[in-house]
């Protein structure tokens, strides 16, 4: 590997993320005061959640949070992922969100701490900079350094320019030279040239550096090029991941490890060079760092191990924002005897600003509902949704959530334009929630095996 480190080919693997079940969240829906709107930008109701999370998310815009987390506490499908996802968008849009459950450690492959340091490492991005040469309607700003007359032209043919960059002798042609002249252009005058065309723009007396000449909105500036023709360049900035620099250079698959998902452990090595070339990269003003969001669901399924694990990675200078979620309440430390709140060790706890989420009422149900079906293109009938709501109240919004898909699917077959009572009924005798599940296994739990 040595010094180059790879990043290349990552550029688009970081907008792969889940779809599917939260692709409605947008952001947190707060207005200019941090206060929650009803239905905003995917979200619906939770709302002082939503307030206390936009709070941290200041916070951490200012550099405030340093060393802590935030604990979401609160029963089954109240949208604890959901709001920590609605958190990483508000962050940015560059802001990487990685989630896991805690049970996910326990895997033969690789070491629980392993695991988590992978995890850690998806939700750290690194932005880099790169130049590249902008070829198409190239435009060039230059201070002109003598007066561009005809006169001092013809002495030389060539006249004395500086760019922001360099003072050079540029040879403008005496169409452009004439141009000059034309437009009474002083010494200490900017002007912009347009290459392809010849067209001349007079600036003023200063450069414009980061006029937006070929609408990317990208920083250009220029250089010269051996030949010494002048050369307008952008800055292009991707955003990977840790973890995604790691894969590439760790395996011989190198990318594509990616996709497969198979990653493996990653030597200490290959993260060591890593550290220090993405140092090196911002030391340069070639990369910046951009904290995500670590999402850790069913935390109480970490045991000692992981836990003094997130003590410790809180405190690096580099950590992402670490949110993790659990229902339950006072229950025993996986792995020991204690009991303590959440199931969480209390020095992990004193670090965690806790935020509880509640169960949604009907209406807030129906909005959430509304919404699926809009992100899924599933037009529904008045009295579909009223049912599907009636659903998920008596089962979970989650199982509701499903049922669209079905029923839309239903809704196809049988060619209709819209998901009707019917085509829900069918799909929810189709498909057991939990609770009809549970009775079933109830009912004929004899014929099942122990
Ligand atoms: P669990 O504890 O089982 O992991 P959870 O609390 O994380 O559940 P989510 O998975 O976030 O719950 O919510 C279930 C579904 O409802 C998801 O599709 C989520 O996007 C959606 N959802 C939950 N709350 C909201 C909300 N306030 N606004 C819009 N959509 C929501």
């Amino acid at each position: 590997m040595g010094a180059e480190v790879k990043v290349s080919e990552t550029r688009d693997l970081t907008r792969i993320e889940r779809i599917g079940a939260h692709s409605h969240i947008r952001g947190l829906g707060l207005d200019d005061t941090l206060e929650p709107r009803n239905v905003s930008q995917g979200m619906v109701g939770q709302k002082p959640a939503r307030r206390a999370v936009g709070v941290i998310c200041k916070m951490i815009k200012e550099g405030k949070i340093a060393g802590r987390g935030v604990l979401l506490a609160g029963q089954p499908g109240t949208g604890k992922t959901a709001i920590a996802m609605a958190m990483a968008k508000s962050l940015g849009e560059e802001t990487p969100f990685a989630m896991m459950a805690g049970s996910e450690i326990f895997s033969l492959e690789m070491s629980k701490t392993e695991a988590l340091t992978q995890a850690f490492r998806k939700a750290i991005g690194v932005k880099i900079k790169e130049e590249t040469e902008i070829i198409e309607g190239e435009v060039v700003e230059i201070q002109i350094d003598r007066p561009a007359t005809a006169g001092a032209a013809s002495k030389s043919g060539k006249l004395t320019l500086k760019t922001t960059e360099m003072e050079t002798v540029y040879d403008l042609g005496s169409k452009m030279i004439e141009a000059l002249t034309k437009e009474k252009a002083q010494s200490g005058d900017v002007i912009a040239i347009d290459k392809a065309s010849g067209k001349i723009t007079k600036l003023g007396r200063s450069f414009a550096r980061s006029r937006d000449y070929d609408a990317t909105g990208a920083q250009t500036r220029f250089v010269q090029c051996p030949d010494g023709e002048l050369q307008k360049r952008k800055e292009v900035v991707h955003v990977v991941t840790l973890h995604e620099i790691d894969v590439i250079n760790s395996r011989t698959q190198g990318f594509l490890a990616l996709f497969a998902g198979d990653t493996g452990e990653i030597r200490s090595e290959v993260r060591e060079q890593i550290n220090n070339k993405v140092a090196e990269w911002r030391e340069e003003g070639k990369a910046e760092i951009v904290p995500g969001v670590l999402f850790i669901d069913e935390v109480h399924m970490l045991d000692m191990e992981c836990f003094s694990f997130l003590n410790r990675a809180l405190e690096n200078e580099m950590a992402p924002i670490l949110v993790v979620a659990t229902n339950r309440g006072i229950t025993k430390i996986r792995g020991t005897n204690y009991k303590s709140p959440h199931g969480i060790p209390l020095d992990l706890l004193d670090r965690l600003l806790i935020i509880s989420t509640q169960p949604y009422t009907e209406d807030e149900m129906r909005r959430i509902l509304d919404i699926r079906g809009e992100e899924e293109d599933v037009e529904m009938a008045e009295e579909a949704k009223e049912l599907l709501t009636k659903i998920g109240q008596e089962t979970s919004l989650r199982y509701a959530i499903h049922l669209i898909t079905a029923a839309a699917l239903a809704c196809q077959k049988r060619r209709g334009k819209e998901v009707s009572i019917e085509d829900i009924s069918k799909v929810y005798s189709l498909f057991m929630d939990v609770k009809r599940s549970t009775q079933f296994l109830m009912e004929y739990q004899e014929q099942f095996m122990f």
